[in-house]
């Protein structure tokens, strides 16, 4: 005879998780024309290369959430204020003015702040 077996609901939360990650991953593939950078999705504060750094200032008045700020002679940002300029601009800004050339980078070390 069959015999129903109620599922455990630790089962169950685990399936809908798995079954979000999925529509979730689906969702992102969809929108980004399947180009989608997991590494820029998890880690994006930006971070300024202080050897290459003239401490010019550019940067520092183009920031949106004044995460750039000067220390010991050069510019440094605050990870926990970096929101990759998401919300404002479609670029980050940082980048977009600073002269010298792979200064502000992404530092995969710190996520991004969130808000
Ligand atoms: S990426 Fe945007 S938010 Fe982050 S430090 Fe640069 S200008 Fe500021
Ligand atoms: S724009 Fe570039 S060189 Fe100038 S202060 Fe900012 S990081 Fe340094």
């Amino acid at each position: 005879m069959y015999e129903y077996k109620q599922m455990n609901p630790n089962c169950i939360f685990r399936i809908f998780f798995i079954l979000l990650v999925v529509f979730e991953l689906a969702c992102m593939l969809l929108f980004s024309g399947g180009r989608v950078n997991f590494v820029r999705i998890i880690k994006m504060a930006y971070k300024i290369i202080s050897s290459q750094c003239t401490a010019c200032s550019a940067c520092e008045p183009e920031c949106p959430n004044v995460a750039i700020y000067e220390k010991d002679g050069t510019f440094v940002i605050n990870p926990k204020k970096c929101t990759e300029c998401i919300g404002y601009f479609d670029d980050a800004q940082c980048v977009a003015v600073c002269p010298v050339e792979n200064t502000c980078v992404i530092d995969n070390s710190y996520p991004r702040y969130q808000a």
